[in-house]
């Protein structure tokens, strides 16, 4: 076999050892690691098999997409592979002998429902040692059995958390919910799992057992009904429909009170109906983009090393912020960091809100509390307008306020501290980097790594050298990035607003006028917008950026494109009332609780004179088709910007630009961004 490494003992215990050679980071089900799985069972009757990995860090991470999305034009195929992987599944399921998975770091996907096949799992004490079943985030379900086998073990909730809600556990919350039967130490992995098979023959392994007792839920008819129903509603609260796979999924999880051959049949035929959609296609399309981007050396230099210590300057002012969420991301990503702000107060705001983001993650149990305490250490804070603390950090964010010449000040009294070796990286939305280098000496170390709100959970960081950034300073932006562990975006040319934002912010002014000149209703196209697979309207957009944020930036990125940029969009003073500025006053166009959008908020009309008629929405322009025309515009506003962007040599790849507007801004993953090839104005 070339991917199971087999072990025998004296009493023909057998121990299979996935492992797909040094060049893969991961184990993946590939189509002949099944076949050798396939004739391994053909062939062998042991006394009892523990399936296991090479790889401490990855026992399965699933199948392999490109595999599949080799096969999604050919049903019959799919349909072939499916049934294949489930009846090997199944003879695994009913082999004679006992069968224990022994589980060391990622358990995805179809490596998870492997896993579920064997009569028990005991699962590693690993930070990487992960559970789930993330197929709904590419477009397909779980097709290898996940979803009748998953509720039979942890119960209906929890496996609707996991296969529609995407959730991951780790090994602890696993044992908890019983998914695994116990955890062990590394060392103790294979020993346990012996233990577990000889104890599965002579039923005792309830003495070993340490996970609740597994159990398939009673819940009466009525009960199943009103929790697959909620869970639809949620799903069509949160994609408004957009997406078919979670509501395939919840239909499926539903056949898991039948007989296990029923609901695997159902599976299957919900698995190929998705397999078959232009949402499955669009997402795993964009998954390998997002894989190209990871992976890919972007720069014509040798590849370099993340910072040994990283200085992050302004720390934000609401919320999380801009540089607090980066200081935050970087200790998480076992950084030493030093924050910075001109204020003593917001310095003191970032330390409790790091700190309580610490926290929570202990309360969550996705980190231990020594992680927690390892991850303060790392970080160290100062204020004022003294540099000299700067002197031990090899990479700086500069992430303070968005004006140009307060910018240049600060970066030119830190040069003359930071080591010469050092780079400078600013984070600006809407400035032309290479202005905001103009006060600099060495400005072949700068650059430009434009982080996205909230930066420590958004995973997209577009790269921009000006005409006099070095090579290498890309590289080294590049390893920050990576060490990160977000997904970079480099472009080939500086721009204003870089790629995202300058799509972005075209299509919310168009959207602007549209509501200035004939007085469109801004909800209704927002709704429109979102129905078609914007995560976010673009009036929604505006109240969670905040209106004074978002006055500021179209001011800003007006001034660098005065053509996209109408006058009455320009002129518009979205700051006229300081109680009404989005999300962070509570209201905008829309009412807000905290993180959470409420109710339309009809009388922005009148608490920010728009100069439209009060009346507007009951002009005649809302009828449906109206909206949708209006809709359509925005969105084709925001495909020419992409034109342009590449007919400048901005950024030349198409498919670089759907996964930044994707990632960046949520725009259109069901239709693979603007460019996608669902992007198709005439079918909507
Ligand atoms: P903010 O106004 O909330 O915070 C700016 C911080 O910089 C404040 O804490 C302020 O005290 C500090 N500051 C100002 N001058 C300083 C100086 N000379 N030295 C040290 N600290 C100084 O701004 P923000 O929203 O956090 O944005 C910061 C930067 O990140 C801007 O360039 C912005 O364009 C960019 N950005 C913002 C977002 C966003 O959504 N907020 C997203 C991406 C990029």
């Amino acid at each position: 076999m070339q991917f199971w490494k087999l072990e025998r003992d004296s009493s023909d215990n057998i121990v299979l050892s996935l492992d797909l050679g040094p060049e893969a980071k991961q184990n993946l089900l590939k189509a002949r690691v099944l076949e050798e799985l396939d004739e391994f069972l053909a062939n062998s009757r042991p006394n009892s098999l523990i399936i296991t990995s090479a790889k401490p860090e990855s026992f399965c991470a699933g199948a392999d997409i490109e595999e599949i999305r080799g096969s999604l034009n050919n049903p019959v195929l799919v349909k072939q592979i499916r049934e294949k992987a489930v009846g090997i599944l199944l003879k695994i399921r009913h082999a004679p002998y006992p069968v224990v998975a022994a589980i060391s770091g990622t358990c995805l996907g179809g490596g998870l429902e492997l896993a579920l096949a064997c009569h028990a799992r005991i699962a590693a004490k690993h930070p990487r040692t992960l559970f789930g079943l993330p197929e709904t985030s590419i477009g397909i379900i779980p097709g290898f059995g996940g979803t009748q086998t998953l509720p039979r073990v942890i119960g209906l909730t929890r496996a609707l958390e996991i296969i529609v809600g995407q959730k991951k556990l780790n090994a602890e919350t696993a044992e908890k919910c019983g998914l695994v039967d116990t955890v062990v130490e590394p060392d103790r992995l294979l020993a346990t799992a012996r233990t577990f098979a000889d104890c599965l023959r002579l039923g005792l392994t309830e003495r070993y057992r340490t996970a609740k007792k597994n159990r398939i839920e009673s819940i009466p008819y009525f009960g199943r009904k009103l929790i697959l129903s909620g869970a639809i509603k949620r799903v069509l609260k949160e994609t408004k429909g957009v997406y078919p796979a979670p509501l395939r999924a919840i239909e499926a999880i539903g056949a898991s009170c039948k007989n296990l051959e029923t609901g695997l049949s159902v599976e299957g035929k919900l698995f190929a109906e998705c397999a078959a959609s232009p949402e499955a296609r669009n997402l795993m399309s964009i998954f390998a983009v997002r894989n190209e981007a990871r992976s890919k050396n972007w720069v014509n230099a040798d590849p370099q090393k993340p910072p040994g210590c990283l200085g992050v300057v302004g720390a934000g002012k609401n919320g999380m912020g801009m540089g607090k969420g980066i200081a935050y991301a970087a200790i998480s990503a076992g950084i030493p960091t030093l924050l910075h702000d001109i204020s003593p107060d917001c310095i003191h705001d970032a330390v409790a809100l790091i700190e309580s983001a610490l926290k929570a993650g202990v309360a969550k149990k996705r980190i231990t509390p020594a992680e927690a305490a390892a991850r303060r250490a790392l970080l160290t804070v100062s204020w004022g307008n003294r540099y000299e603390r700067f002197r031990t950090t090899d990479f700086i964010v500069e992430a303070i306020t968005e004006n140009l010449e307060w910018k240049r000040a600060l970066l030119s009294e830190l040069e003359k501290h930071i080591s010469p070796s050092a780079i400078i990286a600013t984070n600006t939305s809407s400035l032309l980097p290479s202005e905001v280098a103009a006060s600099l000496q060495h400005k072949d170390r700068f650059g430009a790594m434009h982080f996205f709100n909230p930066a420590e959970k958004m995973e997209l960081v577009e790269i921009a050298g000006t005409p006099d950034t070095h090579p290498n300073t890309l590289a080294r932006t590049l390893a920050l990035t990576k060490a990160l562990g977000k997904t970079p975006v480099v472009l080939d040319k500086e721009c204003a607003g870089l790629v995202v934002n300058r799509i972005l912010l075209r299509g919310i002014a168009k959207a602007f006028l549209k509501m200035l000149t004939v007085g469109i209703d801004p909800w209704k196209v927002d709704d429109w917008l979102e129905r078609y697979g914007m995560m976010m309207g673009p009036f929604k957009t505006t109240d969670l950026v905040g209106f004074d944020t978002a006055d500021h930036v179209i001011k800003s990125m007006g001034r660098y494109y005065p053509d996209s940029y109408p006058k009455l969009v320009l002129d518009m003073e979205l700051m006229q009332n300081k109680a009404v500025l989005g999300k962070k006053t509570g209201k905008g166009f829309y009412f807000w609780d905290g993180e959470r959008v409420g109710e339309p908020n009809y009388r922005i009309f009148q608490e920010i004179n728009f100069k439209v008629r009060a009346d507007s929405r009951n002009l005649k322009t809302n009828d449906p088709w109206f909206v949708e025309a209006v809709a359509q515009i925005v969105l084709n506003e925001m495909r020419n910007e992409g034109s342009w962007l590449i007919a400048e040599g901005v950024l030349k790849s198409k498919d670089m630009i759907d996964l930044a507007i994707i990632l960046g801004a949520g725009i259109c993953p069901n239709r693979r961004g603007i460019f996608g090839s669902d992007f198709d104005l005439a079918r909507t």
